[in-house]
């Protein structure tokens, strides 16, 4: 293997609820979902079954077809997203994926720039890099794609000054992941709205990270802005439950015609076995009263480390089941050793936080062994840092 994502953690064998087995048989807690991706946790039976089922129906037929599941699935997340009539979605497999088609309909504006923001992450490809703010991620690949500028993040003045004339869109994550689940002031998201209004620029929202009930609402920006209607948002991460399928959402006709026949395409994109797997995620998650269960688990895990007291802990960020400890130390890479030794999996987006995005079907006894084992994990992260 390309050596692009460092010495693995773990050789992994099985997964079953939120457990993960590694290679020796070691258990793990899975409090990192595959980084938001595993929604349903590992082997639940309404995906197996579906993805079983579709598999030996029909696994791939080309975007020369279409499919009763791929047609299933545009409209069902249309209605969770709340799209008036009129919108569309395009499928594809990933998150850059996504964010590329959302670049593409952007320069179709005929305004050339993108306004990002600062600590925003939108993914690996060349088009997603060049909207990602990480000078490492970016710095090794230039000459990037031209007409992107970066704003302060949640500074609503900036905003305001950057997005002028020649803006065709601005992009943001509703609360940024990679940067280590950092949630905007209250009304940012609204803020941003008007000014895109006001300057006739769409507001596309990388929901990559949170959308699909991740923050207990099917959207991020439902979660912190209820009733604000975007003009575009992608997903993908959570969407397929660990079978790859993302999508670009558009909102309303106009929006929704900025990409005509052979403007964009993909050869996965939106394959039946893949919309089988995101169908039985949405049904599950709705069935099973999953957005509520997100919500609960969320603020039961956030209060129960708040409860700790201990000084080494800062805090909590996030909504939902997306969360950051927040390390007084910049010990979170150690934390992350302990926690493995100890049998948890979690990461570290930055030096001092620690990212918790676990199945959406987790309980509050699974998430209090995390929560009990912490002091001791700190000392360990403590004690490594030093040795
Ligand atoms: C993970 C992520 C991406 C990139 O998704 P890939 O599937 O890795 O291409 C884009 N945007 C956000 C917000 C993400 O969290």
């Amino acid at each position: 293997m390309m050596g692009v994502f460092g010495e693995p953690g773990l050789v992994l064998t099985e997964g079953d609820g939120c457990y993960v087995t590694d290679a020796d048989g070691r258990r793990y807690l899975d409090l990192l979902g595959g980084i938001a991706v595993n929604s349903l946790g590992h082997g639940h039976p309404a995906l197996v079954a579906a993805v079983q089922e579709q598999a030996a129906r029909l696994i791939h037929t080309s975007n020369l077809f279409t499919t009763p599941g791929q047609v299933a699935l545009g409209e069902r997340l249309l209605e969770i997203a709340g799209a008036p009539e009129g919108s569309r979605v395009f499928l594809c497999n990933t998150g850059s994926e996504a964010n590329e088609a959302a670049f593409k309909l952007a320069r179709r504006t005929g305004r050339p720039d993108v306004v990002v923001l600062e600590g925003g992450f939108h993914g690996r490809t060349m088009g997603a890099i060049s909207l990602t703010s990480k000078e490492a991620y970016r710095a090794p690949f230039e000459p990037l794609v031209p007409g992107v500028r970066r704003v302060p993040y949640d500074d609503v003045e900036a905003l305001r000054d950057a997005v002028d004339e020649s803006v065709g869109a601005v992009l943001v994550e509703p609360i940024q992941g990679e940067a280590g689940v950092v949630v905007p002031s209250q009304g940012y998201l609204e803020a941003a709205r008007r000014i895109t209004r006001d300057a006739g620029a769409l507001l596309i929202l990388d929901e990559v990270q949170t959308g699909i009930a991740r923050t207990g609402e099917w959207f991020g920006f439902q979660t912190l802005a209820p009733g604000l209607v975007p003009d575009a948002v992608t997903v993908a991460k959570g969407l397929g439950g660990g079978v790859p399928v993302g999508g670009l959402i558009t909102f309303g006709p106009e929006v929704s015609g900025l990409l005509t026949a052979g403007q964009h395409g993909t050869t996965f994109g939106g394959n039946p076995l893949a919309c089988a797997a995101a169908l039985a995620v949405l049904d599950t998650i709705a069935g099973d009263g999953l957005l509520t269960h997100v919500v609960r688990r969320g603020e039961h895990i956030a209060a129960r480390i708040d409860a700790l007291g201990d000084a080494r802990v800062t805090g909590t960020r996030g909504r939902g089941l997306l969360r950051a400890v927040l390390l007084r130390d910049a010990v979170a890479p150690q934390l992350v050793v302990a926690a493995r030794e100890a049998g948890f999996v979690v990461n570290a987006p930055t030096a001092n936080a620690v990212r918790l995005a676990p199945p959406l079907v987790i309980s509050d006894a699974e998430l209090d062994t995390f929560v009990d084992a912490l002091p001791t994990l700190l000392d360990r992260a403590g004690e490594k840092e030093t040795s």
